[in-house]
């Protein structure tokens, strides 16, 4: 009986009406080979044309119904030819604005026309306005009514439309009213009360085909019970799948990193600081991972200058004393500079050898590390994404480090692990990010790492004080540097202008530089941005540090890493144009030292008002945790996490901000599944992620 049920859902598309080879192959694009996959194929959004909207009480950025007649309709030649037609009910009025159009169209839209439209409103040059909104004429003195349920968007692909998919769904719909059970994969002990009091199949109705009385805002925040009873078993799924994921891993070998500790003694003594209990921690994790023969997985999280380097540093010694080598790899040129020279420091009186692999070496002295390091004379190899490089072999890598994670992205990730495999052994792999995850995120994105916070800053930095000033006061502010130089502080200006091309930005800087020398003639101003040769940067990097620059003036290059402890001012312009994540990270650069740091943000007004939240929110806070917390809220997870790198993000139903409370539940009810029933937990990962796992492959 079960059995046939249970078949009949997992019959091909084909089975349906409709569904020929053609559009059986588009299905598949988008992950739908059975029908039950159409089930799951939820709505993304929905549009909602059950009610008239009167003109008078449109908001623009709405999408919405409206019902009038044409009081004018006219065709303009501005820059691009355009169909005008003036809308009005009895409350207000509206302009259809349409670019494309044909005759027909033209004069169906004439004047004393009853149309009834659905569109997005905006703002137009005079009144709100639809572009290209759906119409369709009503004829004199009849009344159609509008629709009775809501309309669900559903995500497509080229070549199906709305109203097919609505159609595939509708009849995928019988099966479930038609008695065939969708099989429960939660055991009921593992399911959430308060969402879980509908059946699985009656939530998928719900989403599919919204009843006329629904809450339409709980509907379309994605907060209403039966979504929440969707996205409990859609964030299960997809934590359970990380976890396989990291079981396999776990499945495979790696090296046995264990030593007796003189070396790392060696090092802490030489230190010119002791750890951070948070450090000490850190490390100790790192320690246990590595000595089990498992492939270590973890992310270390820590706030920029909470210092992950040394953290690095001792984890690749480790490495290296036990007879492996370590690769260390960073984001930019810069940064691996800076790297090598610190592991350099650290390690070369250890007698480890340490080189570098970045792109702008010579083909002579790549070659030459490359030798040295296949021969496993290198120890130590610090590089950029020239690690990847077919070239670069190593004779017995033991562990890799990847700097600033969340610029690389996890396929990345998974090739430099993949380069050091050895058979079936792989290299141990450390990932270090700076910018802070909140928790609930990283346990979602991240469930295939084990996460390391380090939750404290060394002793002695004082915080930053961050102020936000429009550019009308630049000159105060130039003053303000003058000061800060003459009291030999060393002051970053930054010059930011996102979304256009790093030509312009550079340009902006070298201007930047220009006025500010012409200002400030008894400063000395240099100059950096991403144009500049490498062996330039490095040269000017090499001379800020050591203080024969006063004012170093810098695109958004200097983000990540740079580290001069004696920089204790930055100035940001146009800092209205950056988001949160990164106007930390920049401002991380200042604060590293004994001296009080400033933090002025610059902007242009107007500010809008989510410019406004950034630039505040900065002002008040210093914590990376906190500021990437209300990064979440102002522009989502799929941002944040560069959703293009983790393809992680994208769900169904659930909501990575809405459902947090759920999100809380999660490991305790993938434990409750997988050891009370560890094969629904296979069909539960399928059911909701199976048109996309390759995971198979981790
Ligand atoms: P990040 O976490 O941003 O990569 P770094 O590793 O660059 O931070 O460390 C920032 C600075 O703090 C460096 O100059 C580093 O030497 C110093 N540092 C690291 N740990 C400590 C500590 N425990 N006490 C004092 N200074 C430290
Ligand atoms: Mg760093």
């Amino acid at each position: 009986m079960v059995a046939r049920e249970i078949n009949a859902l997992t019959q091909p598309i084909t089975e349906l009406k409709g569904v020929g080879n053609k559009i059986a192959e588009r299905l598949h694009k988008l992950g739908i080979k059975q029908i039950q996959d159409l089930l799951f194929h939820l709505p993304l959004r929905y549009q909602d044309r059950t009610q008239l909207l009167p003109m008078g009480s449109l908001i623009s950025g709405k999408e919405g119904l409206v019902e009038g007649a044409i009081r004018l309709s006219q065709v303009t030649f501005g820059r691009r030819r355009t169909l005008l037609c003036y809308l009005d009910d009895d409350t207000g009025s509206i302009v259809l604005r349409f670019f494309h159009f044909s005759k027909v169209q033209q004069q169906q839209l004439s004047e004393g026309v009853r149309v009834r439209c659905f569109g997005e409103i905006r703002k137009g040059p005079s009144s709100l306005e639809m572009v290209h909104p759906e119409y369709s004429i009503i004829p004199t003195d009849t009344i159609v009514p509008v629709d009775a349920e809501l309309t669900p968007i559903y995500p497509t692909t080229e070549g199906l439309h709305q109203l097919s998919f609505r159609k595939l769904i509708k009849q995928a719909l019988i099966f479930l009213t038609d008695g065939v059970s969708l099989p429960e994969l939660i055991p009921p002990t593992a399911r959430l009360h308060d969402v879980a009091d509908s059946s699985l199949a009656e939530a998928l109705g719900f989403v599919h085909q919204p009843p006329p009385d629904v809450n339409v805002q709980l509907l379309m925040d994605r907060r209403h019970p039966k979504q929440r009873r969707l996205a409990y078993e859609e964030l299960l799924a997809q934590h359970i799948s990380l976890r396989k994921v990291r079981s396999k891993m776990q499945s495979h070998k790696a090296p046995i990193l264990r030593t007796d500790g003189q070396q790392r003694n060696a090092l802490l003594t030489a230190l010119p600081f002791s750890l951070t209990t948070a450090q000490q921690r850190v490390i100790n994790d790192i320690l246990k991972d590595i000595k089990l023969g498992l492939p270590m997985q973890r992310l270390i999280q820590g706030d920029v200058g909470s210092g992950k380097t040394i953290v690095a540093a001792l984890a690749v010694l480790e490495s290296v004393t036990a007879g492996y080598q370590a690769a260390m790899m960073a984001p930019t040129e810069l940064l691996a500079e800076q790297h090598f020279q610190t592991f350099k420091n650290w390690l070369s009186p250890l007698g480890i050898k340490v080189g570098w692999c970045v792109g702008k070496q010579t083909v002579v002295e790549k070659r030459r590390v490359m030798a040295e390091l296949v021969q496993g004379e290198i120890d130590v190899l610090v590089g950029t994404h020239a690690l990847f490089q077919d070239n670069v072999i190593f004779s017995r890598l033991g562990i890799v480090v990847i700097d600033e994670q969340h610029r690389f992205g996890v396929h990345q990730r998974l090739a430099l692990r993949d380069k050091g495999r050895n058979a079936n052994i792989f290299p141990h792999q450390l990932v270090m990010t700076a910018t802070p995850i909140p928790r609930t995120l990283a346990m979602t994105a991240y469930a295939d790492l084990d996460v390391s916070v380090i939750d404290e800053l060394p002793p002695g930095r004082t915080a930053i004080t961050t102020a936000v000033i429009p550019d009308t006061r630049r000159q105060n502010i130039i003053e303000r540097v003058h000061i800060a130089c003459q009291q030999s502080r060393q002051v970053y200006w930054v010059c930011t202008l996102v979304e256009e091309s790093e030509k312009l930005q550079c340009k902006a800087a070298e201007d930047a530089a220009t006025e500010l020398q012409l200002s400030l003639p008894d400063c000395r101003v240099a100059l950096i941005h991403g144009r500049m040769k490498s062996a330039e940067k490095d040269q000017i990097m090499m001379r800020f540090k050591s203080g024969e620059i006063d004012l170093l003036v810098a695109t958004t290059v200097i983000e990540v890493g740079v580290d001069v402890p004696n920089a204790s001012l930055m100035i940001i312009e146009n800092a209205e144009r950056l988001g949160l994540a990164q106007l930390h990270q920049l401002r991380g650069r200042v604060g590293r030292g004994k001296l009080e740091s400033q933090c002025v943000l610059m902007y242009r007004s107007p500010l809008s008002e989510n410019a406004q939240s950034r630039l505040s929110c900065l002002r008040d806070t210093n914590d990376g945790f906190l500021i990437a917390q209300r990064d979440l809220e102002l522009r989502g997870p799929g941002e944040l996490l560069g959703t293009r790198q983790t393809g992680l993000a994208e769900f169904r139903v659930a909501n990575l901000m809405e459902d947090q409370d759920l999100i809380n539940l999660m490991s305790a009810a993938a434990d409750n599944l997988l050891t009370s029933s560890p094969d629904n937990s296979d069909a539960l990962v399928e059911r909701w992620f199976g048109h996309k796992i390759d995971f198979g492959q981790v």
